[in-house]
């Protein structure tokens, strides 16, 4: 229903995407390119906002819709605050997360939680082809999560090997280092966009209302200075800048609680670490540059469940990297080589 509600504000036109973190007030009516001022956005009001729905963002949502219908606690916040949270359960304090949840006033209430994500489809702007460790699926999930999922929890890691790679073109052979023993886990090989589909699935039917397509281009800060929510981007804006002839206007998303789950330097990410300090006092972030891709291979050059990683070439030996092969089960012999 609110992926109807925000599809039907998005159709409406009306203002530019705002820059910068953006006032609840200045979220309404400026002029496009100078132009004529155009009426306020939709607003649509959730109890939490999730920025992102790749593994984090689904993952999130799904825990918070089984945090409120287990224990039937909600968000109920007094407006434009933090709601104060209420213990219903000694048991449960572990769980549920911190400052998010009260005390339904209602039986039968329940957390809205809205996920959006640029990608037009669940799935469709995740990196495939990964090991994965699915332990925090299965507390996630349960045990029969991997028969649930069918063939999106791919195939178990059977057989992995490390090798450094001489620019000679010749190779050794080396132990797989603690942290890639894949299989002492029950790592699995998994098509993470396939994943995220599947996890997709699987909150929609928990009750998250999916807003695909739908990119966060700012966040909203009520009176106090706190994050209200979002603000998704207009599309069909001309080079000029103002409406074009397919102009839909974005909507107002606000939420008592904003979660961003944008992956690695999400854009509302970087500015909201900014504006509050979030990374005074912690160490840099380093980041690495990955390319990944999904190769069809010959029937007898692929072996479901084999992960390699490399390192050495061709790299140089002053640069930190390696690669990969995972073969992946499914149709068309598919390998994820980065
Ligand atoms: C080359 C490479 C290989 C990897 N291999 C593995 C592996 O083998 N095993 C493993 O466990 N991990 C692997 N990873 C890491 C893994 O991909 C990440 O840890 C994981 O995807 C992080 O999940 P996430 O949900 O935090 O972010 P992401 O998966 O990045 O998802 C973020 C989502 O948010 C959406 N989004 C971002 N900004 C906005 C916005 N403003 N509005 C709306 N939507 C937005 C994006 O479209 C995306 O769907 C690999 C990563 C790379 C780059």
């Amino acid at each position: 229903m609110l992926a109807r509600a925000a599809r039907r504000a998005a159709a409406r036109a009306a203002a530019p995407a705002l820059r910068g973190l953006s006032s609840a007030e200045g979220a309404a009516g400026a002029p496009h390119g100078g132009g004529t001022a155009l009426p306020p956005r939709e607003v649509i009001q959730v109890d939490v906002a999730v920025v992102g729905g790749g593994p984090a963002g689904l993952a999130a949502a799904l825990r918070l819709k089984q945090v409120g219908q287990r224990t039937g606690w909600v968000v109920a916040g007094r407006e434009g605050g933090w709601p104060r949270v209420e213990r219903k359960e000694k048991r449960r304090s572990a769980h549920h997360p911190p400052r998010l949840v009260q005390r339904a006033t209602e039986a039968g209430a329940d957390i809205s939680v809205a996920v959006l994500d640029k990608a037009a489809t669940p799935g469709a702007h995740t990196l495939s082809g990964a090991v994965i460790d699915p332990r925090p699926l299965a507390t996630l999930l349960g045990e029969s999560w991997a028969a649930d999922a069918g063939s999106a929890a791919g195939v178990p890691l059977t057989r992995d090997a490390f090798y450094f790679l001489a620019r000679s073109g010749h190779s050794l052979r080396l132990p797989v280092p603690p942290p890639m023993r894949g299989k002492k886990v029950g790592a699995r090989i998994v098509s993470l966009s396939e994943l995220v589909a599947w996890l997709a699935s699987r909150a929609e039917a928990a009750g998250v209302d999916l807003l695909p397509g739908f990119a966060a281009t700012d966040v909203i800060l009520d009176g106090g200075g706190a994050v209200a929510g979002v603000v998704t981007g207009d599309s069909g804006v001309s080079k000029d800048g103002r409406p074009g002839p397919r102009f839909a206007r974005g909507a107002e998303i606000r939420a008592r609680a904003t979660l961003l789950a944008e992956g690695c330097r999400g854009s509302l990410s970087e500015r909201v670490m900014e504006r509050y300090g979030l990374r005074r006092d912690c160490q840099p972030q380093t980041y690495a540059l990955g390319l990944k891709e999904v190769w069809s291979v010959p029937p007898d050059r692929h072996s479901p469940g084999t992960a390699w990683h490399t390192v050495g070439a061709p790299l140089d030996g002053d640069t930190y990297g390696g690669g990969f092969l995972y073969h992946m089960g499914g149709d068309g012999h598919r390998v994820a080589v980065g």
